[in-house]
């Protein structure tokens, strides 16, 4: 590995260093604002006019295809996010896109690429996550939600659940189950779904934060044409883990407290008079932090690296996805212990900066969960990156609907 820019990585760093600031104030003369603040109407219209800015400037998903709109690079794309991490972007609604779209090159008709992929690019349409269900989460292919075939569309009833942005989404993502007759895996069937589709209803899930991520969703005799099925029928789990394996691999991006934050608030806090700095128990913990922050860019290089040869991501986004919510969570902590009764002050007027440890105090142990929780992440790093033994999964080979 090359930690150094190539002259042709150096020169599109210097572009995109010219070209951020005329858009974006930089984050070191901004205030992280409290979740409270956040009027999600008002940050989904910035977000998408930066989504459409960046399109323009050719700097969006860039490292999807060219073909798609990007410019097939993943190297560029860690560059630009580099940068663009020093700046107060919008919120970002387009998570769930940057990774569903990938499913959508994979397993879609060139008439669907075409249909969704530049829209998804420039913004124009949110996409949401529709997989968990009440008693289907880690067990993904457990889901209930029923497909039924009738002339050339299905019909869809079930219930949805902690389906994040489903109240601003466009479209969705779908697993359903068509086939109850057969093992779990192979009964289940993947759609793209149109969220203004009738019987298609969302209810806001109120959070700790105050803010309302993520929904219940309730669908009730939802049509699905057939086109937008994606993979064969009965293929719906290759389809999942291919969404999910890029979902992983995108949670391991930075997150912000990192150990550059923690270091700062350590040099203006003081414990018994003294210098919080000094402390020795604070400065172990500040390097262990630090030391887990560097190694989990190590393997975002790694990463990176595969997927630069055109490998997907692997399991070892597990590993990416594991550290990090688990340094977020430890990070923002340790910020909120270390401020005392400060650490709950939320009045934005007094809270400044350190307000970002309150946000990943309040976010991070959901980070933990969505997507995979650290169990299921250690169990995926324990097969399929040690070559442990498989969990013992009594009913593999038992048809779903008479599992008990
Ligand atoms: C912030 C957030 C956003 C989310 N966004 C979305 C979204 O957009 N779309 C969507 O579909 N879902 C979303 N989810 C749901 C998420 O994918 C599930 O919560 C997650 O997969 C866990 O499922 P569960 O909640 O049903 O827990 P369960 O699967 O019931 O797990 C309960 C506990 O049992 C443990 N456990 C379960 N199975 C095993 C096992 N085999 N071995 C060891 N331990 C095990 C788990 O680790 C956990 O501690 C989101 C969740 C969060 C927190």
């Amino acid at each position: 590995m090359d930690f150094n820019d190539t002259p042709q990585e150096a020169a599109f760093r210097g572009k995109v260093r010219d070209w951020l600031p005329k858009y974006v104030t930089p984050r070191r003369k901004t205030r992280p604002r409290a979740r409270s603040e956040f009027d999600a109407t008002e940050e989904l219209k910035k977000s998408k006019s930066w989504q459409a800015r960046k399109a323009d400037a050719g700097y969006a998903f860039i490292q999807w295809p060219q073909e798609y709109g990007g410019r097939g690079s993943t190297i560029e794309a860690i560059i630009y996010a580099q940068e663009e991490a020093a700046f107060a972007t919008p919120e970002d609604f387009f998570v769930n896109s940057s990774f569903i779209g990938p499913t959508i090159m994979n397993y879609a008709s060139e008439e669907v690429k075409n249909r969704f992929l530049p829209k998804m690019l420039r913004g124009e349409e949110i996409w949401c996550q529709l997989f968990s269900e009440p008693s289907a989460g880690s067990d993904l292919a457990g889901v209930r939600t029923r497909a039924e075939k009738n002339g050339d569309q299905w019909v869809v009833n079930g219930q949805k659940v902690w389906t994040s942005f489903a109240q601003h989404a466009d479209w969705a993502v779908l697993v359903t189950r068509h086939d109850p007759t057969v093992p779990k895996h192979k009964g289940l069937t993947y759609f793209l779904l149109d969220m203004t589709t009738p019987g298609v209803e969302v209810v806001p899930i109120k959070q700790i934060s105050g803010a309302s991520h993520f929904n219940e969703v309730f669908l009730t005799n939802v049509r699905v044409p057939d086109s937008f099925r994606l993979g064969e029928v009965g293929g719906g789990w290759g389809v999942a883990i291919t969404t999910l394996m890029n979902e992983r691999f995108s949670t391991g991006r930075d997150l912000r407290p990192d150990a550059e934050e923690l270091l700062k608030l350590v040099q203006q806090l003081k414990i018994d008079g003294q210098p919080a700095i000094q402390k020795s128990a604070v400065r172990q913990q500040l390097v262990d932090l630090y030391v887990c922050s560097q190694g989990i860019r190590n393997i975002q290089f790694r990463t990176l690296t595969a997927l630069s040869k055109g490998q997907p991501p692997g399991p070892e986004a597990s590993i990416l996805k594991l550290v990090n919510a688990n340094k977020y969570q430890q990070i923002s902590n340790l910020g909120m212990d270390l401020q005392e009764m400060a650490g709950i002050i939320t009045d934005p007027a007094e809270v400044g900066d350190n307000v970002m440890f309150q946000n990943g105090y309040l976010q991070s142990p959901g980070l933990r969960i969505a997507g995979g929780t650290d169990e299921i992440m250690r169990n995926i790093i324990a097969e399929r990156v040690l070559g442990l033994p498989q969990d013992v999964r009594v009913d593999k080979a038992v048809a779903f609907n008479e599992l008990p």
